[in-house]
């Protein structure tokens, strides 16, 4: 069983702050950066690729409406929403979560860079994924 599902089974303690049928949010252990927040299903999906379209509404829902209350009750400036996906992305639980990171400063402790990469033929790029 992995590191999260235990936790929804409560044999892992965690600070839970939203629970319901379907979905847990509880604070990441990290805290990158104050309120830094993990919402995940209760079944066992191992990525945003591999979930169920009904759970993901439900999900993506309760993590826009914790966003919103995070913001307001931490005085955040701003969040960054995100999933990683597999071990190239950085994903090292291997149950789907989206983490909540309030951001209060552009020197915070998160740091999500998009460095310069090669160029990319867009219009060639565009045509292969339209179709
Ligand atoms: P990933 O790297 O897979 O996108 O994110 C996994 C996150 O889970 C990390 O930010 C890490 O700090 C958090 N995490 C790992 N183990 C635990 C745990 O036992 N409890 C809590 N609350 N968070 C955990
Ligand atoms: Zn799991």
């Amino acid at each position: 069983m992995c590191i999260f599902c235990k936790i929804i089974n409560k044999e892992i303690p965690s600070y839970c702050i939203y629970e319901d049928e379907t979905v847990m949010a509880f604070l990441d252990i990290s805290q990158v950066t104050k309120g830094h927040t993990l919402v995940i299903p209760k079944k066992h999906y191992k990525n945003f690729l591999e979930c169920d379209k009904d759970t993901l509404t439900h999900l993506i829902e309760v993590a826009q409406s914790l966003a919103v209350s995070l913001t307001e009750k931490l005085h955040a400036e701003g969040m960054n929403v995100l999933s990683n996906i597999n071990e190239v992305a950085g994903q090292t639980v291997p149950h789907f979560h989206i983490h909540l990171i309030p951001r209060y400063s552009e020197n915070d402790a998160c740091v999500i860079k998009f460095n310069e990469s090669e160029e990319q033929d867009l219009e060639t790029l565009a045509k292969v994924l339209k179709d």
